[in-house]
């Protein structure tokens, strides 16, 4: 039907209630934007992404869930928030593209970059066990997930001699908190 979007297996219609659930979703109020483009002269992935910061919103103000979808650039944000604080309107492009890489795990499509999720992956593993970042941990289950075995090897091999990563996993006091998060996020979704 005309002037419908479809996400995952979500259908919007008309394109403006995508654009709604995004804003309330991400809290983000991205029907303000006005095309300004502050957010991605300062945004450090830019040279790397297939899409500038301001074109996200505006594909949101579209509809256009194919392109967002799509970008390689929902999995190349660091959510270092440059582009909220130099936004006038106080927009976190992050918090949208969060939502956005939500929709495209839901919807079972393949991530434009796909080693990236592999690494979220690992590293909340890690930090779900222990309560912190184990660093060898972490990097086995990547390189599991991944089947990378011998990429970066030599670097490894330099950081532990160099005593940068630990043998043996460090667990915090309140591991039972930590875990409580997680239980509340997986019931979230
Ligand atoms: S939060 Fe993401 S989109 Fe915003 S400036 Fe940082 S890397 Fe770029
Ligand atoms: S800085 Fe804010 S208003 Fe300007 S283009 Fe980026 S999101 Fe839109």
């Amino acid at each position: 039907m005309e002037n419908s979007v479809l996400a995952g297996d979500l259908r919007f219609e008309p394109a403006e209630s995508f654009t709604r659930l995004i804003e309330k979703e991400s809290s983000q109020p991205v029907s303000r934007c006005y095309q300004c483009k502050k957010c991605s002269a300062g945004c450090p992935v830019a040279p790397m992404a297939d899409l500038h910061t301001n074109e996200v919103i505006r594909l949101v103000q579209l509809g256009d869930t194919e392109r967002l979808l799509g970008s390689n650039r929902l999995w190349l944000c660091l959510s270092c928030k440059t582009c909220q604080a130099r936004c006038p309107n106080g927009i976190d492009t992050s918090a949208v593209i969060d939502v956005l890489k939500g929709m495209v795990l839901k919807s079972g499509k393949a991530p434009a970059e796909t080693r990236i999720p592999e690494f979220y992956k690992s590293f909340m593993d890690s930090v779900q066990r222990t309560g912190r970042l184990y660093e060898l941990g972490m990097i086995g289950l990547y390189k599991l997930r991944t089947k990378t075995y011998m990429e970066d090897m030599g670097l490894g091999v330099e950081m532990l001699k160099r005593g940068k990563l630990k043998f043996l996993p460090e667990r915090v006091k309140n591991l039972g908190q930590v875990r409580e998060i997680f239980r509340k996020g997986r019931e979230k979704k």
